[in-house]
């Protein structure tokens, strides 16, 4: 089975989210046919949007899988669920117990229903983007360009890493 490169972003502002998005980091590596191949630091940053809400902890894994892209999409639903994360309260950007988006699967593109890669918005997230450039360096994307690339044109957000 061919295994591919899949970044996952981690997010969250209910409860204690640093220990959550420890955990979850954990329970990713335990998903079967995946492998925990990279890590970053935990970030905080400003909440997107009208919502006034707690600041967000987030980070970015590397894995490697070879598992196909909705069934990882299903495994990172059912950790979320263990955080009970509740779907249906939930309106854009509302404050939420764990979010887990899948950024990039490879070099796969997919648009459809359930799942669209790479995320469409991971261009314009620095909480993405600067984990990712600590974990990856200053890589490319194809179809973006690199990364310091998109740090520099990313909307500003207040962020900072935590020890
Ligand atoms: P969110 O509120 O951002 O967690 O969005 C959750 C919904 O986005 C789920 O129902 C997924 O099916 C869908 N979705 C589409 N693309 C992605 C992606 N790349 N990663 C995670 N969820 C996605």
């Amino acid at each position: 089975m061919p295994v591919e490169e899949v970044f996952i972003a981690l997010g969250g502002n209910i409860g204690d989210s640093s220990t959550i998005v420890e955990q979850a980091i954990s329970a990713l590596d335990n998903i079967t046919r995946c492998k925990l191949r990279g890590r970053s630091s935990l970030y905080r940053s400003a909440s997107i949007g009208d919502i006034p809400q707690d600041d967000y902890i987030n980070a970015v894994v590397k894995i490697e899988t070879s598992l196909e892209p909705l069934a990882l999409l299903l495994e990172l639903q059912a950790i979320e669920h263990a955080y009970y994360r509740n779907r249906e309260n939930e309106a854009r950007w509302a404050p939420r117990t764990l979010d887990l988006d899948i950024i990039l699967f490879g070099n796969r593109n997919i648009d459809d229903s359930h799942l669209v890669l790479p995320h469409p918005e991971f261009s314009q997230r620095r909480f993405v983007l600067e984990p990712m450039f600590e974990i990856e360096g200053d890589r490319f994307v194809a179809g973006y360009g690199s990364l310091s690339y998109l740090i520099d044109h990313a909307p500003a957000l207040e962020m900072e890493k935590l020890d």
